[in-house]
């Protein structure tokens, strides 16, 4: 506090922003910032100062108010979007990104990212091509359809093949399938935004086909099946099947869309689950046009895909509503490269979803253990107890995996929680029965030593 004044107003005892600025603590920021991004933040640092003066406080010290600078530059530059490890256990975690990708995909990104490519460019012909191409016949080899379509997100294949098809005519679907998918997707909403007009049919448990037969008539565009992805119904209850709806539509010419969500391309029963649709089986079923998503159980980027009849794709793809909708070179280039893993049947060891799914329990013992070694080590009483993993991104609800957890005991848990939340690169574990757990199953084993880095910190933080 040497250049706190004794008396008189303390105000006068600010620096100014050359002499802030010129404090040794700020040399590497503003090299690495700029003199403009530092002198901003600067202001706002004396600014703030005065304030608080005026409210009565004590004039800061010359360092305090730099390392304030520093602060403020590091947060403006940071940026809002970090990577996060996934300690929770859910696989595909929307609120942490969804899928991650393979490495393959990656570079394929980072191939066409930082150039120029064919995105929409024929380079036989020498002339503009289509970039709807690139993802087309993978998408047709794996499903059996016969065309294919990639969008932003599955959210806009469904509303793009309900503007497209079904735009001021009737739309059919079971009372049961009126689902909300999460963040206020509603399938209602997204049947009224389309200026499709819904025909419910059916009760919340139960619908039949005659239900069906009773609202299909000349005008009527499509039936829609929407999976119930993120919530199950036991009892009495009962759905038309996909097949049944394929029948009825079919012997009047009228198109089936089928949303399956998720939709997976392996069978989730082989991994101890419930069996998930799977969009081959839509397609074999005989559905017209059959939508997912690209970074749920596909485990790729962000997307929509769009698979069926070339008619019906044709006319998707040629809405002005597609552009609106188009997805961009990484993209396509992530989706190529993901799709190919399932056409090379490497998928459960490449794709980072599937290999999370597929790690066995041996496996996830061994590297809990592993972990709570390294803590103990440090002194961290940490033990391994067995949890459950989830798939999530509303797949497979109430399915679990077996797993096994790091545990730690500490008397201000959400405290510890927050403090790894607060690292960076960010921790985020899950508190269950007073203990706070880490499950490796979704952690990605290269950043082990990243995340024990983290768990000594935050540990020592609570310490202090
Ligand atoms: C997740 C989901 C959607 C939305 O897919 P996004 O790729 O998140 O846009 C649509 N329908 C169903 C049934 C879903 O489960």
């Amino acid at each position: 506090m040497a250049d706190e004044p004794a008396t008189g107003d303390k105000r006068r005892t600010l620096p100014s922003v050359d002499r802030l600025l010129a404090h040794p603590a700020l040399r590497a920021a503003i090299a690495a910032n700029g003199r403009e991004l530092a002198v901003n933040a600067a202001r706002a640092a004396l600014d703030d100062a005065r304030a608080r003066i005026q409210a009565g406080q004590a004039s800061p010290t010359l360092i305090s108010l730099a390392a304030d600078v520093a602060q403020r530059l590091e947060e403006l530059t940071a940026g809002t979007l970090y990577p996060v490890i996934n300690a929770t256990g859910v696989i595909i975690h929307t609120n942490l990104g969804r899928a991650p990708l393979s490495a393959a995909a990656r570079s394929a990104m980072d191939a066409v990212a930082g150039g120029y490519s064919n995105l929409e460019y024929d380079l036989e012909a020498g002339e503009r091509g289509s970039r709807y191409l690139h993802a087309e016949r993978l998408l047709c080899q794996l499903t059996g359809a016969e065309a294919a379509l990639a969008v932003n997100n599955n959210a806009g294949a469904v509303f793009l093949a309900l503007t497209a098809l079904a735009q001021g005519r009737p739309v059919v679907i079971s009372r049961g399938q009126l689902v909300e998918i999460g963040g206020g997707f509603r399938i209602p909403d997204v049947m009224r935004q389309s200026g499709a007009r819904l025909i419910e049919v059916g009760t919340t448990n139960r619908t039949h086909r005659r239900d069906f037969e009773a609202a299909i008539n000349e005008e009527t565009a499509l039936l829609l099946r929407v999976h119930s992805s993120n919530f199950k119904q036991i009892g009495f209850v009962s759905e038309v099947s996909l097949a049944e709806m394929v029948e009825l539509a079919h012997a009047r010419g009228i198109p089936v869309l089928d949303d399956l969500g998720s939709g997976s391309l392996l069978d989730t029963s082989r991994f101890g689950l419930a069996p998930e649709p799977m969009v081959q089986a839509s397609v074999a079923a005989g559905a017209d046009l059959v939508t997912f998503s690209g970074d749920k159980l596909l485990g790729g980027p962000q997307a929509g895909l769009i698979v069926g009849r070339a008619e019906l794709v044709g006319r998707l793809r040629h809405h002005p509503l597609a552009r609106a909708l188009r997805v961009d070179k990484s993209t396509l280039a992530a989706l190529q490269a993901t799709l190919l893993h399932y056409l090379r049947r490497e998928a459960e060891r490449e794709v980072p979803i599937w290999r999370m799914i597929a790690t066995p329990l041996q496996a996830l013992e061994a590297r809990a253990a592993a972990w709570a070694g390294r803590l103990q080590e440090q002194g961290i009483p940490a033990t391994v107890v067995a949890a459950s993993s989830t798939v999530g991104g509303g797949s497979l609800p109430g399915e679990t995996l077996p797993t096994r957890a790091l545990a730690l005991a500490h008397q201000n848990l959400d405290g510890l929680a927050k403090a790894l939340r607060q690292g960076r690169p960010a921790v985020v574990g899950r508190i269950a029965d007073g203990l706070l757990l880490l499950d490796p199953r979704t952690v990605l084993p290269e950043t082990d030593a990243t995340l024990i880095q983290a768990l000594i910190a935050a540990w020592q933080h609570m310490a202090k």
